[in-house]
């Protein structure tokens, strides 16, 4: 064989991942601009899983899709939302094939990891008054400390009334904040085990240290009940209206392109809302309305997807039983004809700790959208592991329309590992793979995502959801 000969066989037997760069026409290009300009406005926006649930909702309501409560019924080419307790929603399009052909899902989640208010959250300590907090889902406790956060959620009060608030985003407001110690104090911290060098605890958020003006220093917890005066003037409630709140501390930061070429985007909260936002614009910028769809924009999966609201509730496979009924199809066929791409994101390769990849079994960024045949941990524990038939299927689908991807693994083989909504939905005989965006730095307060895989996770989900059988 000469060179040129083997040079050619290697290019037809190796396997090549595809660069979005190498592969990108200036159309390409600014399609991708296009749609992470779009991204940014959702992400800095939507901080905690109720924002996303409203934003998501005004959205589909421009493009004609109407609120669905169980019992109504499904007309074909309908366009409906379920809104899950503002926490959780559900947009489906009835297509024109029938329905026993199964519904085209794609699941993502909402939530993510951040530090919620406990219910006596308010106390006063030497001075100043701070909220007591219980992490949510997987965080570095230290990244949490020195950052600007902002105070979301839900106040529902004694008589049943609720009011959402939003306080620190906004440049005029003020921010809140969880002090750590000075390095030239530090002797001891600086020797405990980086998981150790702020404990859960020590998570307490600073909110004021002025007393209420006209307390003398003879009034006890003048400074708490300063910060309560101030909470009750501007939102009525008392200090026993926090335990029936949902309120949260998420990074202020405001999302932004990040490097010289703006090739990336940093920001709070792109697990899972990186994939959550792609998923409903693919459904609504769909043209064609042969298949039933549904865009699930779960919550709960950063603590295990249990709960009304979490993916492991019944909601879910409830509309798809109630579409089965009004169509005259039996639902066992429907779930059975479904298939699932499980939207949520990968761990992207990160130089500056390669010792935890495996680098032929990792995702990088700018390669594409990843799809992750397993997740769990320790011999594929915890995990739906798809078959080849549907790897398969999902590879061809993704071929055909030009879609840039690859596959990915968290991690190398035990060094830790994780999991996403997908065994949950594959458990009622749905076919389901994960499909999603690589990320750097994910479950800080300030994740890294590069554009081109966000297009592409789009391009992704437009291509499943359109795709003819
Ligand atoms: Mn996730
Ligand atoms: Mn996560």
């Amino acid at each position: 064989m000469t060179d040129k000969e083997i040079n050619d066989l290697k290019d037809k037997l190796f396997y090549k991942p595809k660069f979005a760069y190498d592969e990108y026409d200036e159309k390409a290009l600014c399609e991708m601009e296009e749609f992470s300009k779009g991204y940014i406005k959702f992400i800095d926006k939507c901080r905690i899983e109720r924002e996303a649930v409203k934003y998501s909702i005004a959205e589909a309501e421009k493009h004609g899709y109407k609120e669905y409560k169980f019992g109504d019924k499904f007309e074909k080419g309908g366009r409906y939302y379920y809104n899950n307790r503002d926490k959780a929603v559900a947009f489906i399009r009835v297509g024109k094939n029938p329905i026993a052909e199964g519904v085209r899902i794609v699941a993502s989640h909402i939530d993510s990891p951040r530090i919620d208010l406990k219910q006596h959250p308010l106390y006063e300590n030497s001075g100043f008054a701070y909220f007591k907090t219980h992490y949510y889902g997987g965080i570095k406790k230290y990244q949490w400390t020195t950052i600007p956060l902002s105070l979301h959620g839900t106040i529902v009060r004694a008589d049943g009334s609720v009011q959402d608030i939003a306080i620190g985003l906004d440049p005029e407001d003020p921010v809140f904040y969880i002090t750590d110690l000075l390095i030239h104090l530090a002797k001891d911290q600086m020797n405990k085990p980086l998981r150790s060098g702020i404990e859960g605890e020590q998570l307490n958020i600073l909110l004021g240290s002025r007393p209420l003006p006209g307390a003398s220093k003879d009034v006890g917890d003048r400074i708490k009940l300063g910060i309560m005066k101030l909470i009750n003037d501007k939102y009525g409630i008392t200090e026993a209206d926090f335990m029936s709140s949902e309120l949260t501390m998420v990074p202020s930061y405001p999302a932004r392109e990040l490097g010289f070429d703006r090739s990336m985007i940093a920001a709070y909260g792109h697990d899972d809302r990186v994939c959550a936002y792609p998923s409903y614009k693919a459904l609504f910028d769909s043209t064609d309305d042969a298949n039933t769809s549904m865009i699930v924009l779960a919550d709960k999966e950063e603590i295990g997807s249990d709960g009304v609201t979490g993916m492991q509730s019944s909601a879910y496979m409830d509309i798809i039983d109630e579409l089965a009924k009004t169509f005259r199809a039996s639902p066992a066929k429907v779930r059975a004809n479904s298939m699932c791409l499980s939207a949520d994101v990968n761990a992207g390769f990160d130089p500056g700790f390669p010792e935890v990849a495996e680098r032929s079994n990792t995702c990088f960024l700018n390669q594409g959208v990843v799809m992750t045949k397993f997740t769990g941990s320790g011999g594929k524990s915890g995990t739906s592991d798809a078959s080849g038939e549907f790897v398969g299927k999902i590879r061809k689908i993704f071929d055909d329309a030009n879609v840039i991807w690859q596959t990915g693994e968290l991690g190398k083989v035990d060094q830790g590992g994780g999991g996403t909504v997908a065994m949950y939905i594959a458990n009622n005989n749905i076919d389901t793979i994960d499909v999603g965006v690589p990320v750097l730095s994910m479950h800080s307060p300030y994740e890294v995502i590069a554009k081109a895989d966000l297009y592409e996770t789009y391009k992704a989900f437009r291509a499943f959801i359109d795709w003819a059988k």
